[in-house]
C-alpha cells in the first residue's frame, strides 16, 4: 500500500456478500429482505422516473419528502420536526458519514457502544476523532449507568448510538433510552443517533427516539433510512432529522459528498411514509414470523440463539450451542463448506478479550429458503 493511501478496511459486508457469490451460497450474512418489496412504491418510482423530474433534485431533499418525514415522524413517534430540520441523504451510510463530518474536529472523543456498526470508527477516525468504546456484553447487551461512568472527558463531543443494536438485535428500552439522553446532557455532546431500525421491532415494542428525550432536541441527529422502512435497501434514501441548527452543518458536508439523491426515488418513499400504521405493523408481523421460523428451526438443530428484539438479524451463541471455535473461522467454514454466509459479530468489536463466539444470521429471507438454511446449518454441526 502506497504511504500516501488510507488504508481503511474492507467492510465485512461486502466480504462475506463476495464470498456468498463465489460458493453461491445463501446468503444470511449482509441484511437485506429477498422479497421484491411494496409494489405500490416501486410503481410509484417507475411512474416518477418516466413522468417526473430525472435532474438534480434539491440538495437537501424534494420538498414532498421532508414534509413526508415530519408528518411521519410525528404522527407515529410524537417526534416534533420542522422541514427545515430534514435532510434526504443517499441512505443511511451517506447521513452518518455527513454528521461525522459535520460533527467531528481533530482530536474529538466520540463514544460508541461495541458491537458497533462497522462503518463508525473508519469514519470518525477519518475525520480525526478518537474512539472510545464501551463494551457492552452479551446476551443482554445492556446499557447501564455504570458502564458510561468516568467515560466522557473535557475532549468528548459526541456520542453515536444505534437503536435498534445492529448486530445485536437489542432494543433498547425506555431505561436505557434515558440513560443515553442523561450522559449526552451531563457532558453537553452531540448525539448521532442511528434509528435505522425503528420500524424493525417485534413483540409489540414501540421505538423511542432519542430525539424525544428531554434536553436531547437540540443536540441530536436522527438518522432513518426508507431502505429499511420498506425494505427497499437498494434505494439507499436515508434522512438525518433534528433542530435545524444541528441538521444545517451536516447539509453542508452532504453538499460535498453526494450533493442530492434521486428524486423519483425520493417521491416514492414519500408516498410510503404516509402509509396508515397497520401497514407498518404488518410488515413487522411478516418478519416477526421469519424470525420465529429461524429460531425455532435453530434450536431443533441443537443452536442456542440470542434475543432478537430488533433488526433483520437473529444471533446463534456458538459456545452456548457446543461449537468452540472463533466466530471468523465459523463463518467462513460455514460459507465455503456449507452454502451459508453469515457474519461474525466480532468484527464490530476490539480487543483481545472480545467476545469471539456470536454469528449473525439475517432472517428477512422466504420461508423456503430459510428451511434450507436451517438444514445446511444443522448439518455443519
Ligand atoms: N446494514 C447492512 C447490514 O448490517 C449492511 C449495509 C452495507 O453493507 N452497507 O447487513
Amino acid at each position: 500500500f502506497h504511504p500516501v493511501f488510507q488504508n481503511m478496511p474492507v467492510t465485512v459486508f461486502e466480504t462475506m456478500s463476495g464470498l456468498a457469490r463465489t460458493h453461491s451460497a445463501i446468503n444470511l450474512g449482509q441484511g437485506f429482505p429477498d422479497a421484491p418489496g411494496p409494489e405500490d412504491l416501486r410503481r410509484a418510482a417507475a411512474e416518477a422516473v418516466i413522468h417526473g423530474s430525472n435532474q438534480y433534485a434539491p440538495s437537501r431533499g424534494l420538498p414532498e419528502l421532508q414534509a413526508a418525514v415530519v408528518e411521519h415522524y410525528g404522527r407515529l413517534q410524537g417526534v416534533p420536526l420542522t422541514p427545515e430540520g430534514v435532510l434526504i441523504t443517499s441512505g443511511a451510510t451517506e447521513a452518518i458519514a455527513a454528521s461525522v463530518l459535520a460533527v467531528v474536529q481533530p482530536g474529538d472523543e466520540v463514544v460508541v457502544f461495541e458491537p458497533v456498526y462497522d462503518a463508525y470508527v473508519p469514519l470518525i477516525e477519518r475525520a480525526g476523532g478518537v474512539v472510545v468504546r464501551v463494551r457492552l456484553s452479551p446476551p443482554e447487551w445492556r446499557i447501564t449507568e455504570g458502564l458510561l461512568a468516568g467515560i466522557a472527558g473535557p475532549k468528548t463531543r459526541a456520542l453515536m448510538f444505534n437503536n435498534p443494536l445492529n448486530p445485536a438485535g437489542r432494543a433498547f428500552d425506555a431505561e436505557e433510552v434515558a440513560t443515553v439522553a442523561r450522559f449526552c446532557v451531563r457532558h453537553d455532546l452531540i448525539a448521532i443517533s442511528d434509528e435505522v431500525w425503528e420500524h424493525v421491532i417485534f413483540d409489540g415494542r414501540t421505538h423511542r427516539s432519542l430525539l424525544a428525550e428531554p434536553g436531547m432536541a437540540e443536540r441530536t441527529l436522527k438518522i432513518g433510512s426508507a431502505g429499511k422502512m420498506f425494505g427497499l435497501t437498494g434505494w439507499k434514501i436515508g434522512f438525518v432529522c433534528g433542530a435545524p441548527e444541528v441538521v444545517d452543518p451536516v447539509a453542508k458536508a452532504h453538499q460535498f459528498l453526494t450533493f442530492a439523491t434521486a428524486p423519483n426515488l425520493q417521491s416514492a418513499v414519500a408516498q410510503g411514509l404516509a402509509w396508515p400504521a397497520d401497514r407498518f405493523t404488518a410488515m413487522r408481523a411478516e418478519l416477526q414470523q421469519s424470525r420465529d421460523r429461524l429460531a425455532s428451526g435453530l434450536a431443533a438443530q441443537g443452536f442456542i440463539t440470542t434475543a432478537s428484539e430488533g433488526t433483520y438479524f437473529l444471533c446463534v451463541d456458538l459456545r452456548a450451542s457446543g461449537i468452540d471455535l472463533d466466530d471468523e473461522k465459523v463463518c467462513r467454514r460455514l460459507v465455503t463448506e456449507f452454502g451459508i454466509a453469515a457474519i461474525p459479530v466480532s468484527a464490530f468489536m476490539t480487543g483481545a478479550d472480545r467476545p469471539t463466539g456470536i454469528i449473525r444470521l439475517c432472517f428477512a429471507k422466504a420461508d423456503a429458503v430459510l428451511d434450507k438454511a436451517i438444514l445446511r446449518l444443522g448439518r455443519a454441526r
